[in-house]
This record gives structure tokens, C-alpha cells and sequence, in this order.
């Protein structure tokens, strides 16, 4: 059984731009899966209607078993404590410390009274220290996030949102603003993170060539279409 369904997903911004027409395509436990596509193929929009940050024109989205494309308020906010987010531009807090960006990804799993307080258990912060051992940044937790290099904030992100303990995990270009050393870092880190718990991760790329070292499975996408489904090892260079 997929852990996410998308049936038909279409996405039209402005009564003019048909971003998406018509997605079908579903997600299975473990798989690490990358979308690419040229700039304004819609990638963006599909990761974005994933988890309803913006909405749908049409179409279903089931997560884990549970139709998304409508939910709004308190029960849209639980289904996404279980969708772990990375950016391209981190969005961590800048003047806060490491460790505290990443128990940020806690808040969603808090109560309403702790979290206003930012008063975490000893749990998770124990958690998020050795997830940051885990990506090398030991050093840096007490260091005030704007203080790292792009590579370091992005893998302060995936920390992030590892420790949600998310059951699906979107990237939205995540390597976009690195350079080549850097990128190569995020990727071998969002890679090894995921697969050791067996995590179901979708990430937009437009660089073909880190889709086909990092993917399980790599998706096409253009003017709003999926034009490739396969293996890294079957995609043909025109993509
Ligand atoms: P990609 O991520 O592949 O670059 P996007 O999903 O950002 O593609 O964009 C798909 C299309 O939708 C493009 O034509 C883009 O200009 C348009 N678009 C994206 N966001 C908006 C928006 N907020 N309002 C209007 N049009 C948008
Ligand atoms: P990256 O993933 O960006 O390559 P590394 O962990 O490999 O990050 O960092 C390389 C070294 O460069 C580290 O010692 C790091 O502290 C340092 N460094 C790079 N950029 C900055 C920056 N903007 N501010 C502070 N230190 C930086």
C-alpha cells in the first residue's frame, strides 16, 4: 500500500497558469524518490499541494491513508506533524542556536502551553544532539544558526526534520544554493538519514546529475506533466 496516493492533481494559479494538469502517481514506503524538471515545470507547486501549503485546483491527495486535499485547521496540522519539510533557503531562525532549531521540529508533537514556552523534554533534547553528532556538527550546537556555512544550515534542516519523526519527507530543492562540495555533503547526509530509517523521501532537483547519483527512483516532470517514471539508469539524456 502507497504511503501517498496523488490522483489527478491539478493546480491552476491565477485562472491562467495550469502548473499542474493532472498528476497521477503514488509513493511507497523506503523509496527516494527525485522530481526533475526545467525551471517552471511545476515541481515547487507539486511539493507544495503534498503537504497543503497552498491548495489544489483539483484532485486527491491520501497521505498515509487519509485524504488531505480538503483538511484544513487542527487536523490538517497533525497530518503535516507527520510531513517533514526541507527548504532551500534552510528557513531555520538565524539568532537562535542549532540545537534550538532543531527541537523546532518538535513543536508540532508539543503541547500548546510547552511549546509557547519552548520547554523541551530531556528526550528530545538528548534526540537532537545525537542527530547532530549524526551530521557532523557536534561543534556547532550551541552556535547561533547564521553563524554556519549554507552546507551546515541545511543539514541543521534535516535535523529538523528528522527528529518530527515524519513518516514522508519533502525537499524543495534543497541543494539549489550550494556549491558542489556542499551539495554533495546535504545529499549523502538527506540520503543516509532517510534510508537508515527507512523514511519515504521526495526531493526536487533540477541538477540531472546528483537525481541519477542519489535516486531509487527518479520522476520527470514538464509543463506540468509527468514525462518520465524509472529508474535513474533508464533515463535518457533529453530529460
Ligand atoms: P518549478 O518548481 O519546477 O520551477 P513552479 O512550481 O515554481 O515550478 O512553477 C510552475 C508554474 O507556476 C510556473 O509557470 C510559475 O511561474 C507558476 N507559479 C508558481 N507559483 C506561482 C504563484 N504563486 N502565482 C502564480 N504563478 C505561479
Ligand atoms: P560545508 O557543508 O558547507 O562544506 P563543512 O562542515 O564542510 O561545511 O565546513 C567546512 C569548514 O568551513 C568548516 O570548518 C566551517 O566551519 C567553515 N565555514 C564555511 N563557511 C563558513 C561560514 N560562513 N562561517 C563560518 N564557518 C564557515
Amino acid at each position: 500500500k502507497p504511503i501517498l496516493e496523488i490522483k489527478n492533481l491539478e493546480k491552476v494559479y491565477n485562472e491562467t497558469t495550469h502548473a499542474l494538469q493532472g498528476m497521477n502517481v503514488s509513493f511507497h514506503e523506503g523509496e527516494f524518490v527525485v522530481i526533475i524538471g526545467p525551471s517552471g515545470a511545476g515541481k515547487s507547486t507539486f511539493i507544495r499541494c503534498i503537504n497543503r501549503m497552498i491548495d489544489p485546483s483539483q484532485g486527491e491527495i491520501v497521505f498515509d491513508g487519509i485524504h488531505m486535499e480538503k483538511m484544513r485547521g487542527k487536523s490538517l496540522r497533525k497530518q503535516r506533524s507527520m510531513i517533514g519539510m526541507i527548504f532551500q533557503h534552510y528557513n531555520l531562525i538565524g539568532r537562535t542556536n542549532v540545537i534550538k532549531n532543531v527541537l523546532h521540529g518538535r513543536l508540532g508533537h508539543m503541547s500548546l502551553m510547552n511549546s509557547l514556552c519552548g520547554r523541551f523534554s530531556k528526550e528530545d533534547i538528548q534526540e537532537a544532539a545525537t542527530l547532530l553528532k549524526q551530521v557532523g556538527l557536534d561543534e556547532q550546537m550551541y552556535k547561533r544558526a547564521d553563524e554556519l556555512s549554507g552546507g551546515q544550515m541545511q543539514r541543521v534542516g534535516i535535523c529538523r526534520a528528522i527528529i518530527q519523526h515524519p513518516k514522508l519527507l519533502l525537499a524543495d530543492e534543497p541543494i539549489a544554493s550550494l556549491d558542489p562540495h556542499s551539495a554533495n555533503k546535504v545529499m549523502d547526509t538527506l540520503y543516509k538519514m532517510t534510508c537508515e530509517r527507512g523514511l519515504t523521501c521526495i526531493v526536487n532537483l533540477h541538477q540531472v546529475d546528483f537525481a541519477k547519483k542519489y535516486a531509487t527512483r527518479i520522476i520527470g516532470i514538464k509543463a506540468g506533466r509527468i514525462v518520465y517514471d524509472g529508474t535513474p539508469n533508464d533515463l535518457t539524456d533529453e530529460m
